[in-house]
Formats: structure tokens, C-alpha cells, sequence
């Protein structure tokens, strides 16, 4: 089963999605991590944000997530970029590569392979998909599709809590700053041509600006329920 979670950054996906597989004991994938990993690469080799820069680097690239004992880790060409992948700057290379169709060819299919061999290992589990293309494009066929939203101010709020080490000292100036580079990353993320930012028709749309995590996990873990047994009442 693939249990399909998109949303715009800050609206709980990460946390959804991960308590959900733990709680299941499936897989949790994190294809945000992916782009990540490739915008990074971009940045350190000095690329411009092209297609032909792409179609040189990306066949290359050996990207690889692996769940620990905190999280996923993630590893480009060998090297742990797990923490070098999460400063505000990553999340904007991120969001400007993946725009390129190179770049999305080779994630997707990489995602599709990794959900592939997985469930074929293990009998009668699933996969939870993170992203922002999932329900529409990576697996349009998932069982479970949700879109997660919330508000702005709210989305800022616990980004800032994420990045508490890393902005400036002044937490007013600091939530301005996140709440606009949410924005930002939002309207491209939208407005891309590319398999863009948008919840599938048939993705339940969920608000968690006033939910707990355990409500929203909640939400999903029913939904699974519902799947794998349609008549229990
Ligand atoms: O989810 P996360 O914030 O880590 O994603 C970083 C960026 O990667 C997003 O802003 C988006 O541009 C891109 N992304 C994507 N498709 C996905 C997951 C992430 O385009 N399935």
C-alpha cells in the first residue's frame, strides 16, 4: 500500500508521515530529502539552475536515504549530507532544481524503485510518501492520499522551532524571515510547469493549523484503516 502525504513545507507532512510508518512499521520516504540532496550537489560543484546542467550532473548523482535512529539520514555520492541538506539556503536550491525536468525524471523513478523493492521484501506492508508531487504524479494510484495544509503564520511558527539554532537572534525579524521564504518557495513550488504543487482530486484535503500531531496522524492511520478493511464498521 502506498499512503501518499503532499503539502507546502511547514504543514506537518514530515511528522505525519513518519509517525504514520512508525506506527505501521512501514517504510517512510522522504522525497523532499531527495531534492535536496541534488540542489546541494548543484550548489557545490557551481552549476547554474539549468536543464543542460542537469542532464550532465544528475545520471551521476548516487542519492541514497536511509531510516536511523533520528530520522532518515541522507547520503550524496558517499558523503552524510543529512544536516548540510537542512539550512533555509537548501530549501531554496531545492525548490529551484526541482523545477527541472531532469532533475524530476531521475527522483521519481528513483522514488518508484525504492517503494518498489520494498514492498516486494515485505510481504503485506506499505510505504509513506512525502512530497509535493505524490498523489498526482509519482504514485497518482496510492491507496491513501492526503494534502496537508495550514496557515502561514502557522507554517513560519514551527519552521522557526525547526531552525531554532539557525536565524537571526531577533525572533519577530526571524518569523518575518521564514514566513517570506515560505512564500517564496510556495509560489514556485505552485507555479512551476512541472508536476506542481497541488492536491490530487482525490486526496482528502486535511487543515492542521489547529490539530496536534497525534490528531493529524490520526486522520491518516483511520484512513489506512478504512483501506485494508473496507467492511469493518
Ligand atoms: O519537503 P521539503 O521542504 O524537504 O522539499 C524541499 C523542496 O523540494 C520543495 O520546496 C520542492 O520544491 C521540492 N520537492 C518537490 N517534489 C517533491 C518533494 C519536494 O518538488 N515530491
Amino acid at each position: 500500500m502506498i499512503v501518499a502525504i503532499d503539502g507546502p513545507a511547514g504543514s506537518g507532512k514530515s511528522t505525519t508521515a513518519r509517525r504514520v510508518a512508525d506506527r505501521l512499521g512501514w517504510l517512510y520516504l522522504d522525497t523532499g530529502a531527495m531534492y535536496r540532496a541534488v540542489g546541494l550537489a548543484f550548489r557545490e560543484k557551481g552549476l547554474p539552475v539549468t536543464e543542460a546542467a542537469a542532464t550532465d550532473l544528475v545520471p551521476g548523482l548516487d542519492v541514497r536515504l536511509e531510516p536511523g535512529s533520528d530520522g532518515t539520514r541522507v547520503a550524496l555520492d558517499g558523503d552524510d549530507v543529512t544536516d548540510r541538506i537542512r539550512t533555509p539556503e537548501a530549501s531554496s536550491d531545492a525548490s529551484r532544481v526541482s523545477a527541472l525536468a531532469p532533475v524530476r525524471a531521475a527522483m521519481v523513478a528513483l522514488q518508484r524503485h525504492v517503494a518498489r523493492e520494498y514492498v516486494t521484501a515485505h510481504a503485506d506492508s506499505g510505504v509513506v510518501v512525502e512530497g509535493r508531487d505524490i498523489g498526482t504524479v509519482v504514485f497518482p494510484d496510492a491507496e491513501v492520499k492526503f494534502f496537508l495544509v495550514a496557515d502561514l503564520d502557522a507554517r513560519a511558527s514551527r519552521r522557526l522551532v525547526d531552525l531554532a539554532d539557525g536565524g537571526p537572534a531577533d525572533a519577530s525579524e526571524a518569523l518575518d524571515t521564514v514566513r517570506a521564504e515560505l512564500a517564496a518557495r510556495d509560489l514556485r513550488d505552485e507555479s512551476r510547469a512541472l508536476a506542481p504543487l497541488r492536491a490530487a482530486p482525490d486526496a482528502v484535503t486535511l487543515d492542521t493549523t489547529a490539530l496536534t500531531i497525534d490528531q493529524q496522524v490520526e486522520h491518516v492511520l483511520d484512513a489506512v484503516r478504512r483501506v485494508r478493511a473496507p467492511s469493518a464498521p
